[in-house]
């Protein structure tokens, strides 16, 4: 296994930040820590990374117990959202740093750094110095850094999260070809919901520093276990026992997703009470004998759901999905 986390627990005075912690990364993986600010995601990434100690438990790297070494004897590496660069420092410097630091001579440095350089798509910037850079190549450089001592695993700590939206899509595909390119392991953190299901194999859904459910990008969008991670991962139309109940004849809460709710010629009349554009598709809340349904068709159709105008919703049992 490559990361294993064991009952690990960090408390900062009596708040408890993450709370009894289990989770198990393989060697190679795309790895996502998904979450609402403050929900502990970070304080895992610093545990695994050996800036914080845990307070309780174990944390392990390919099998050795890591939980009380020093960063610098962990084949960890990681990349902040605020990946201060030195700034008078050439952008091949800043990458040579951690080669210097670990007293590699100045020829292989060079060439390591070109190469980590050229990864990243910066082979042709090495003599800039970082204020001539924009945002987007400072990050790459950022990532350039980190990669160069060849960790075999990269924690990234919301990367992208200072880039604009168009940018910031480039940039989720390139570090997944680095990634693959690489073959190492990269834990991700994000309070993205897009970042994390286009980025990861795996991610966990962190809640007041607990893991609500931990899968792939499918498993979670449509087999979510709890009301917090249906909400989390895209949009949920949740039902509590008694309107699932009314509905559907099931005693249990449940949801189903907007795009599951047909709209057509027959099934329960509903009113349209708010039509939203999104472009690709109309985001439609209908009230259903009282009930908020939200359904999503395709832009060519949304013309016929027009606010106050009357539909016709069918929902199957088969699409529910029961929360608990
Ligand atoms: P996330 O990365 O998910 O936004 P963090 O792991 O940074 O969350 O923080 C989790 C919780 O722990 C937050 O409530 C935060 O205020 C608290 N926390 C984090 N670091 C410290 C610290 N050094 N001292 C006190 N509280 C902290
Ligand atoms: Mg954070």
């Amino acid at each position: 296994m490559g990361i294993s986390i064991r009952a690990v627990s960090k408390s900062f005075g009596d708040f408890k930040a993450v709370d009894n912690l289990d989770l198990e990364i393989a060697s190679g993986e795309f790895f996502s820590m998904l979450g609402p600010s403050g929900s502990g995601k970070t304080t895992v990434l610093r545990m695994i990374a050996g800036f914080d100690l845990p307070s309780a438990g174990q944390i392990f790297l390919f099998d050795e117990d890591v939980t009380d070494k020093a960063p610098f004897d962990r084949d960890v590496n990681t990349v902040f959202q605020d990946y201060a660069l030195f700034p008078h420092l050439s952008v091949i410097e800043n990458v040579e740093y951690g080669l210097r630091v670990r007293k590699i001579n100045k020829d292989e440095r060079r060439t390591r750094a070109l190469e980590a350089l050229n990864k990243v798509h910066l082979g042709d910037f090495a003599n800039r110095k970082p204020s001539q850079l924009s945002g987007g190549q400072r990050q790459r450089v950022a990532l350039a850094r980190a990669i160069v001592v060849e960790p075999k695993i990269l924690l990234l700590d919301e990367p992208l999260g200072a880039l604009d939206l168009k940018l910031r899509e480039k940039m989720q595909i390139e570090l997944k070809e680095l990634q693959r390119e690489l073959g190492i392991t990269f834990i991700f953190v994000t309070h993205d919901q897009d970042e994390a299901l286009t980025l990861s194999d795996r991610i966990a859904i962190f809640n007041n520093g607990k893991i609500e459910q931990i899968g792939t990008p499918q498993e979670l969008y449509e087999q979510p276990a709890s009301e917090f991670v249906a909400r989390f991962v895209g949009t949920a139309n949740v039902f509590e026992a008694d309107a699932s109940q009314t509905l559907f004849g099931v005693n249990a809460k449940c949801m189903i997703r907007p795009e599951q709710v047909a709209l057509g010629i027959t099934g329960t009349q509903a009113t349209v009470i708010e039509a939203i554009y999104l472009g690709s598709t109309t985001r439609l809340f209908l009230d259903l004998n009282g009930h908020q349904v939200i359904a999503e068709v395709a832009a060519g159709e949304a013309k016929a759901y027009r606010r106050g105008s009357t539909v016709k919703v069918t929902m199957s049992k088969a699409d529910l999905v029961k929360l608990s």
